[in-house]
């Protein structure tokens, strides 16, 4: 039985003010799922200390592949770590796209998360060009078969996968919950035997009117959630349908 996970990618929103009021009004949320937040790094030590002992586990949006040295402007593993964190998310396609992580960078942040002690959520997605090509299940497959190379299928099967179509981030626009299942499946079947204990969740522009349908297909095991996690009242709502 995998235990739903809806996860709140807060990307670069907030201040000290409108984080604390988030941070309250989660903690008022009563669900089954379980709860994760990635604040701004700046706000992560606010964060931990504000959700005390709820539940809600709080994440990195992005970390360095390094141990520690001359990386002006990187934060590493360990120092996410030491202030509280317990997942980092890596592969967004944010980081793909805007600041041109490649696949082998990618691998070696997933490497450098686990290694830490912290559960990378790992993000694959195909851009619209990719999927009317017919390319969806080939680029995720490839985007997860170099984190297999780097860390073992053993490792990655630890790990939370996040299928987010590149076309559905933050534009309103969701995949069909067919097509996200299928996608799903196949990255399940590709992780092998011990797939079937590994969390996938779905990301890209879900919403409490889209997230039902979504959590209804067998292998979609909670969300990644933009937008959405920064109104108290529709990431709620979210948690409790997972
Ligand atoms: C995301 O940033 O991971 C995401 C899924 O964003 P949104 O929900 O806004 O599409």
């Amino acid at each position: 039985m995998r235990h739903p996970l809806v996860a709140g990618n807060w990307k670069m929103h907030g201040d000290r003010e409108s984080v604390a009021n988030l941070v309250t009004s989660l903690l008022k949320i009563d669900c089954e799922a379980e709860i994760a937040v990635f604040p701004p790094y700046i706000y992560v030590p606010l964060v931990a200390a504000n959700i005390g002992d709820s539940g809600i586990s709080v994440g990195a949006q992005n970390a360095s592949e390094h141990d520690s040295g001359a990386f002006t402007g990187e934060v590493s593993c360990h120092m996410l770590r030491d202030f509280g964190c317990q997942y980092v998310i890596v592969g967004h396609s944010e980081r793909r796209n805007i600041y041109s992580e490649t696949d082998d960078q990618v691998a070696h942040k997933f490497a450098a998360v686990q290694s830490a002690g912290m559960t990378p959520i790992l993000c694959v997605g195909e851009t619209l060009e990719q999927r009317d090509q017919g390319k969806t299940l080939d680029v995720v497959a490839a985007q997860i078969e170099a984190v297999i190379e780097r860390v073992g299928l053993g490792n990655i099967c630890e790990a939370v996968i996040a299928y987010e179509p590149v076309w559905a981030i933050g534009t309103g626009k969701t995949a069909s919950a067919a097509q996200a299942q299928e996608v799903h499946l196949a990255l399940r079947q590709q992780l092998g035997d011990s797939g079937g204990k590994t969390r996938i969740l779905y990301g890209g522009s879900v919403k409490a009117a889209n997230a039902a349908e979504l959590f209804m297909q067998p292998d979609i095991d909670g969300a990644l959630v933009g937008g959405a996690s920064l109104d108290a009242n529709e990431f709620s709502e979210i948690c409790k349908l997972a």
